[in-house]
C-alpha cells in the first residue's frame, strides 16, 4: 500500500486512482498508482472524461479470447483531458500550436511502433504492433479509465479548439479515416449499414466529402430520424423491410438500379456483410469497420466480387492526420449536425465503473433506443 513507508532520502510520490481490468467477465477493481513525472518528450494528462464504447464492451464481456491478455492493465481508449505536466522538451502540439499545462488535448490512443514495414511507409493505422504497445510503457496509467493518462514520448497530440465542449467518441475519427480509405468522392452514392455512433457520423462525413446520396439503414426509427439530421437523404427501416432481398432491391431503386459507390458496415453484425456487398455497384467499394470481434464467420460468394469488380476495404484505427480534421469538422459543423445527440452522456464517477458497464450493456441490448453513451468522470 502506498504510504506504508517512505524510502530514506526519496520523496514519496503522490498517488491517484485507476480502474484495473480484472479480465473478461470480471469487471474492474480500483487501485492506486504513483502519478508519473513525464519524460522530456512525454505528457501527463489529467483525464476529464472517458467513454464506454462498443469495443470496450466487447473486451469487458470477453467476446474474443485475446481480450484476456488485457487483464491487469488500465484499459479504455476514448478520453479527453488537460495537460497536467508537460515534458520539458515540449512547447507545441503536433501542428505547431503553443501547448501549455492546463490546455485541453486530443491524441491517438494507440502507438504505431515506427519500426516496421507499414510505419516506414507512413501507414500508421496498419502497424501490426500498434495495439500491443498500448500496454506496458513507463506508467500504469495506460488507458482512459484512470485519473491520469501517460502520453508517451513523441506521440501525436492536438490542442482541442475552445469552441468544443468535453465529449468523447472514437467513432468520428474512425469513419473519417474509413471513408477516405474507401475513396468516397464528390457525387458518390453511399449506404450506411447501421445508424449508431459510427453510422451517424459516417452519414455526416460522407455528406461533407460531397456524397450525392446518403442512405441509412437501421432497425430503430429514432436512429433513422437522427440519421436524417446527420445528412441521410433516404432511410430504410429493417423492421419495416425485414427481408434482405427487399432491402437490396430498395437500395437498387434509390441508386438508379446499379447500387451504391460505397457501402459501409457500422453495426458489427457479420450477416450485414453479404447483404451490404449486394448493395455495392459494380466497381464499387465495401467498407468494413464494425466487426471487431474475432472468430465470427459468414458466407459470401467470392465470384460476386470478381464479376462485380468490387473492393473490400477494412480499417481499424486511423492515421494521425485524421484527428485535427475531425476536430475542425466538429467546429465547422457545430450548428449543422446535432453532434451532442451522439454523445448524450450518462455520467458515472470512476468508482462506479462496473455499474457504468452493466448499464451500458443494458442500453445496448435494446432497452434504450437513443444513442446514449456511458462516460466515466474520474
Ligand atoms: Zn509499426
Ligand atoms: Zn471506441
Amino acid at each position: 500500500m502506498a504510504g506504508d513507508f517512505v524510502e530514506k532520502g526519496k520523496e514519496m510520490a503522490e498517488t491517484a486512482k485507476a480502474a484495473v481490468f480484472k479480465g473478461p467477465g470480471q469487471g474492474y477493481e480500483m487501485q492506486e498508482f504513483d502519478i508519473p513525472d513525464p519524460d522530456p518528450g512525454a505528457i501527463v494528462v489529467k483525464v476529464s472524461m472517458a467513454g464506454v464504447c462498443g469495443s470496450d464492451l466487447h473486451i469487458w464481456r470477453g467476446d474474443s479470447p485475446v481480450f484476456a491478455a488485457m487483464a491487469g492493465g488500465v484499459v479504455g481508449h476514448e478520453m479527453t483531458g488537460r495537460v497536467d505536466k508537460l515534458g520539458s522538451d515540449i512547447t507545441t502540439d503536433s501542428l505547431g500550436q503553443p501547448l501549455a499545462e492546463g490546455d485541453r488535448v486530443c491524441y491517438a490512443y494507440f502507438y504505431p511502433c515506427r519500426r516496421c514495414y507499414q510505419c516506414n511507409k507512413g501507414e500508421y493505422a496498419s502497424c501490426p504492433a500498434k495495439l500491443a504497445a498500448m500496454a506496458g510503457g513507463p506508467s500504469p496509467f495506460n488507458g482512459a479509465y484512470g485519473t491520469y493518462y501517460y502520453l508517451r514520448s513523441g506521440h501525436w497530440v492536438f490542442k482541442v479548439p475552445d469552441e468544443l465542449s468535453d465529449a468523447v467518441n472514437c467513432a468520428l475519427s474512425q469513419v473519417t479515416y474509413g471513408l477516405s480509405q474507401a475513396g468516397l468522392q464528390m457525387g458518390d452514392m453511399f449506404v450506411a449499414q447501421g445508424a449508431g455512433g459510427l453510422g451517424l457520423n459516417a452519414c455526416a462525413i460522407a455528406k461533407e466529402m460531397g456524397a450525392g446520396l446518403v442512405i441509412a439503414i437501421d432497425g430503430l426509427a429514432d436512429r433513422l430520424e437522427l440519421a436524417k439530421q446527420f445528412g441521410a437523404d433516404e432511410t430504410i427501416n429493417i423492421s419495416e423491410v425485414p427481408d434482405v432481398a427487399a432491402r437490396v432491391q430498395k437500395v437498387m431503386e434509390l441508386t438508379g438500379g446499379r447500387g451504391a459507390d460505397v457501402v459501409g458496415e457500422f453495426v458489427g453484425i457479420p450477416q450485414a456483410v453479404p447483404e451490404g456487398l449486394q448493395m455495392v455497384r459494380g466497381g464499387g467499394t465495401y467498407l468494413e469497420i464494425g466487426n471487431i470481434s474475432f472468430g465470427n464467420t459468414v458466407e459470401i460468394d467470392p465470384s460476386a466480387l470478381v464479376w462485380g469488380s468490387k473492393k473490400i476495404v477494412g480499417v481499424v484505427m486511423y492515421d494521425p492526420w485524421v484527428i485535427p480534421r475531425a476536430l475542425n469538422f466538429l467546429v465547422r459543423t457545430k450548428n449543422k449536425y446535432p453532434h451532442e445527440e451522439v454523445v448524450s452522456h450518462d455520467k458515472y464517477p470512476l468508482e462506479d465503473i462496473n455499474k457504468a458497464f452493466e448499464e451500458a450493456e443494458w442500453q445496448k441490448e435494446g432497452a434504450g433506443t437513443k444513442v446514449r453513451r456511458a462516460v466515466i468522470i474520474p
